[in-house]
C-alpha cells in the first residue's frame, strides 16, 4: 500500500488488520477478532475466534462452516456505535447480498468507510446501499471499468421468461452463484409474474430455504431430484455455474444454457462457457455506481481493492482524489 492519510490501518499476511481497534477486517487467515462485511467465501472465512457481523452473516457463517464458523460472535446492529478498543464502529447497508453490511470506523474523529462489496441498483433480497460522508474509503472494483455499463436487471430477466415461452419442449438451465445470485433472480422472476415451480441444484436449496425462513419471498422452489427425467421439459433449474458443463448437467437432454453473473457483459466468456443465454446480472457496482459512491461519501481519499483498480485509481487521481490501490490478495469474483 502507497502512502495514504491513513496510518492505523495495516496490511498484514491476515488481511486488512485495524491497529486502534485490534481486529481485522475481512481476514483470508483465522485471527483473534475479524470484522466480516458478508458471508461470500472470499470474505468470510471460518476459524476466526471472534467475529463481528451482521446477524444473516453470521448466521450464513454457520449454515456454511459448521462449527468451524467461529468460537465466538457478536452481532452487529444498525442503530448503535459498538467502541471496540480505541475506535467506534458503525454499520451500514451495502445492498450487495442479504446481510451485506459496511463498516464506518471512528479512531480520533477521522472516518474510514469500509464497503465490502456493494451495489447501487435495488435488490429485493437485501436492504438498500446506504452511503455515508467519511475522510477515506476503501471501494472494491470489481466492475471498476468504463465499459462496465450494468443493464436494466428486469430486462435482462424477462429474457430469460421469453425464452421458456419460446421453448416449451426444452429445460432451462442457468447457472447462478448460490449466495445471493440464486435468490436475487428468484424475486426478479416472481415480481415479473413467473410464478411456476423454479427447481434448483441440490447445492442452491440450503441457502434459499434461509432465505425463505428469513421472510425473503422465493415463491415455490424445490429440488430437482424430485423430478423424475420425463418432466424435465419446459422446467427452469438454477444450478452453480460449474455445474452447466459437468456430469450432472448431462442428464438435461434438450437445454437452453444460461449464466447470470455481471461477466456476461464479456463476449468472450459468453462463448468461451458456451452460453446461449447470457443475462448481466451483477451485485457490484458497476463503473457509474463507483464513481457516484465516491460522490456520495466524499472522501479525501479513496483506496481501491478487489478488481480493476488501476483504471480506478487513476481516474480518480485525475479527478483530484488522493487515491491508490489496496493490493490485497484472497479476493476473486470470478463467480459473482
Ligand atoms: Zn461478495
Ligand atoms: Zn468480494
Amino acid at each position: 500500500m502507497r502512502k495514504t492519510n491513513i496510518n492505523w490501518l495495516k496490511k498484514k499476511r491476515e488481511g486488512l488488520y485495524c491497529v486502534p481497534g485490534n481486529f481485522f477486517i475481512d481476514p483470508v487467515l483465522p485471527v483473534e477478532k475479524a470484522l466480516i462485511t458478508h458471508a461470500h467465501t472470499d470474505h468470510a472465512r471460518p476459524n476466526n475466534k471472534s467475529i463481528f457481523s451482521s446477524k444473516e452473516t453470521i448466521e450464513l457463517m454457520h449454515l456454511r462452516y459448521g462449527e468451524s464458523y467461529c468460537s465466538d460472535f457478536q452481532i452487529a446492529r444498525f442503530d448503535e456505535k459498538i467502541k471496540i478498543n480505541d475506535v467506534t464502529v458503525q454499520i451500514l447497508p451495502a445492498g450487495h447480498i442479504f446481510g451485506s453490511i459496511q463498516f464506518l470506523i471512528n479512531y480520533k474523529g477521522y472516518r474510514l468507510l469500509i464497503s465490502g462489496d456493494y451495489k447501487r441498483t435495488k435488490d429485493k433480497t437485501c436492504l438498500s446501499y446506504e452511503p455515508v460522508k467519511c475522510d477515506t474509503f476503501i471501494t472494491e472494483a470489481t466492475f471498476g471499468l468504463p465499459i462496465f455499463n450494468h443493464p436494466n436487471d428486469e430486462s435482462e430477466v424477462k429474457k430469460l421468461i421469453k425464452s421458456i415461452k419460446a421453448n416449451v419442449n426444452k429445460t432451462h438451465l442457468i447457472g447462478v452463484y448460490a449466495l445471493g445470485k440464486c435468490q436475487r433472480l428468484i424475486t426478479l422472476l416472481r415480481n415479473l409474474g413467473y410464478d411456476e415451480t423454479i427447481y434448483l441444484h441440490g447445492a442452491l436449496t440450503k441457502i434459499s430455504d434461509f432465505y425463505s425462513k428469513n421472510n425473503i419471498k422465493l415463491g415455490n422452489i424445490s429440488n430437482i431430484s424430485e423430478c423424475s427425467r420425463s418432466e424435465y421439459a419446459n422446467k427452469l433449474v438454477l444450478c452453480p455455474p460449474s455445474s452447466l458443463n459437468d456430469k450432472w448437467s448431462q442428464k438435461f437432454k434438450n437445454v437452453v444454457k444460461g449464466y447470470a453473473s455481471g461477466w456476461m457483459r464479456i463476449r468472450q466468456r459468453v462463448k468461451q462457457k458456451n452460453i446461449e443465454l447470457p443475462l448481466i446480472l451483477s451485485d457490484h457496482a458497476d463503473w457509474g455506481e463507483i464513481l457516484k459512491t465516491v460522490n456520495d461519501v466524499n472522501p479525501n481519499e479513496v483506496l481501491v481493492t478487489h478488481g480493476r483498480e488501476e483504471a480506478l485509481v487513476h481516474y480518480l487521481t485525475k479527478k483530484n482524489f488522493k487515491s491508490s490501490a489496496l493490493n490485497l490478495i484472497g479476493f476473486e469474483d470470478e463467480n459473482e
